[in-house]
């Protein structure tokens, strides 16, 4: 059952003293948008039906991002999987969830612990006090943990803490700024921005009740869903959620339409877990970002991982610096990948390939 406390409150169970949470490096952000894109030209939420009783909830660009969810109805009520980076923007999809059935969500599950994949979690609590949330143990762990990376309670206290600079810069580029769409998308996002500030203050985080070993499978009413820890990938956590009768998998960020974020991730495991993640019989890919895709994403994907490590050893052996790489690389891996790694205004080829390389630096070859 899942308690309502307040964020303060969490944080004091935890043993953490929030003003102990160190502020954030923008070095650290995974998902930031450039501050004059349009970020409110749709509904936050398209449901794409991908099969009886299952549903794609696809995230439009928004100032602060949202993950995509997984919605599955059940004889007995609603799983969704992942609840996007605010309250509202989970309270957005359960309004969609209502306009196809009265049941209630009897299940969250979060695909790994991440900011923008959990903290929309308590919307659904306050509606169903017995609903579970389903995590991965080390997903469970790495919510109190304020080192884990970009996400888990501690690192609200580092949003809310980096918030009011960043409001502070918008507010600097809107009256900088000469043109009239790009003022008229800085204000939008400042307000979005200043929304988004109150929710933080207010979260009362929603923690997993249910945590998965390796695999787990529940038999719904009318319905099997399996899931599985297959090994480290994105964050040590990730888990994935099949379908086998719809052949549908739910990934997380695992397995994305955009370029993936490395920083809490693990380069050389992430090609393995997807190799055994494509032994499950599936068709279809609820991505953490971007569109729906067909299973041979899940090649094109692992392969830029692959060749960015095999370019990145290479380069280093051959002495290479970090820079020459950033760039060398870039270009190098840029005519197989960069267009369908850029189909969507966030997470696209040139804005992540740098930090990239970067990581697998880090991680594989200098192994820190
Ligand atoms: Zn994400
Ligand atoms: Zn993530």
């Amino acid at each position: 059952m899942a308690t309502q406390w307040t964020r303060r409150q969490v944080l004091a169970q935890m043993g953490i003293a929030a003003a102990a949470v160190h502020t954030l490096d923008p070095h650290e952000l995974c998902c930031t948008v450039a501050a004059h894109a349009q970020t409110a030209d749709k509904d936050l939420f398209e449901l794409k039906k991908l099969g009886d009783g299952v549903y794609a909830a696809i995230a439009a660009t928004r100032y602060k991002v949202n993950c995509n969810a997984a919605v599955i109805m059940t004889d007995d009520g609603v799983i969704v999987v992942d609840t996007h980076s605010k309250p509202s923007a989970s309270r957005a999809v359960y309004q969609q969830i209502q306009g196809i059935t009265q049941k209630p969500v009897i299940k969250v599950i979060n695909t790994h612990f991440h900011w923008d994949h959990w903290q929309g979690n308590e919307s659904y609590a306050a509606q169903n006090p017995k609903m579970e949330i389903i995590t991965s143990e080390k997903t469970k762990e790495n919510m109190s943990k304020p080192d884990a990376g970009v996400g888990g309670v501690p690192y609200i206290e580092k949003q809310i803490a980096n918030m009011p600079g960043e409001i502070d810069k918008l507010k600097a580029d809107i009256l900088k700024e000469t043109d009239a769409a790009k003022k008229k998308n800085l204000e939008s996002n400042l307000q979005q921005a200043e929304t988004f500030l109150q929710e933080l203050k207010q979260m009362k985080p929603a923690l997993p009740t249910r945590t998965v070993a390796t695999t787990l499978t529940l038999k719904e009413a009318g319905r099997e869903i399996q899931l599985h820890a297959l090994g480290r990938g994105h964050t040590n956590g990730d888990l994935y959620i099949y379908l086998p009768k719809e052949k549908v998998v739910a990934t997380g960020d695992a397995l994305i339409d955009w370029m993936p974020f490395l920083n809490d991730g693990y380069p050389e495991e992430w090609v393995q877990t997807l190799t055994a993640l494509e032994k499950l019989d599936f068709t279809q890919i609820v991505p953490g970002h971007g569109d729906v895709q067909p299973k041979g994403h899940l090649a094109f994907f692992r392969g830029y991982l692959s060749d960015l490590i095999d370019a990145v050893k290479k380069a280093s052996a051959g002495g290479a610096t970090l820079a020459e790489m950033q760039t060398k690389i870039g270009d190098q891996l840029a005519p197989k990948y960069e267009a369908g790694m850029s189909k969507h205004t966030l997470g696209r080829y040139r804005d992540r390939v740098g930090q990239n390389v970067e990581m697998v630096h880090k991680k594989v070859v200098l192994k820190a």
